[in-house]
């Protein structure tokens, strides 16, 4: 008896000890900078992972397998949606991407901290899951700015570069859910504040 009650507090103990990560989810419309924001935190936040989407998109130029995402057919997404393996997924555009749960639990558990870079819908999925979850917008100074950006990209075409528009100003009303606003009108000063609310 007494030992059960020696390990049953030893394992509380190791339990209140053991240090989980913290978990950050950066949004924003396409084109506002989200990708240069992740990487250089990823670059200065050394404790900091970057957890790899599952998506039906197919890949851009320069593009790998595994490294931006994990390009997966509809069929084995719906199967990941079936199995629930997916802590949050969202229609995006004009395709699906989701975040595998074991991924980001895994990485928490063992210390890290993780960062997803997920649309508004996924956000408050992670949010309403896991309130810990520190949400981060990444706003752009205005919509004119943003157009400019994301023509100025030349990754899409005409059809895409609309549904990406119309996107945008849909998600900025989303902006006042999340814990903090980031406004990237300059880019070296929305690297340190981003910088700033992960340390
Ligand atoms: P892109 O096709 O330009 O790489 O990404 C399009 C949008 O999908 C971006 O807003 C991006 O943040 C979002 N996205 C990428 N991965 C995920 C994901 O795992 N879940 C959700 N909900 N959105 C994602």
């Amino acid at each position: 008896m007494n030992a059960i009650l020696i390990t049953t507090k030893a394992t509380s103990v190791i339990a209140q000890n053991m240090k989980t990560g913290k978990l950050f989810v950066l949004s924003g419309p396409s084109g506002v900078g989200k990708g240069t924001l992740r990487q250089h935190a990823l670059n200065n936040a050394p404790n900091l992972k970057y957890s790899i989407s599952c998506t039906t998109r197919k890949p851009r130029e320069g593009e790998t397998d595994g490294v931006e995402y994990r390009f997966i057919s509809h069929a084995k997404f719906q199967e990941y949606i079936s199995c629930e393996l997916f802590l949050e997924y969202a229609h995006v555009h004009e395709d699906y991407y989701g975040t595998l749960k074991a991924d980001v639990m895994n990485d928490l558990e063992s210390g890290h901290d993780v960062l997803l870079e997920i649309d508004v819908q996924g956000a408050l999925q992670v949010k309403e899951k896991m309130p810990e979850a520190v949400l981060i917008f990444v706003a752009p100074p205005s919509v004119e700015v943003l157009t400019q950006r994301l023509t100025g990209r030349g990754t899409e075409n005409a059809e895409s570069l609309n549904v990406r528009l119309n996107n945008a100003i849909g998600e900025l009303s989303y902006k006042d859910k999340y814990d903090y606003v980031i406004v990237n009108d300059d880019l070296e000063s929305a690297c340190e504040e981003l910088r700033r609310i992960i340390l």
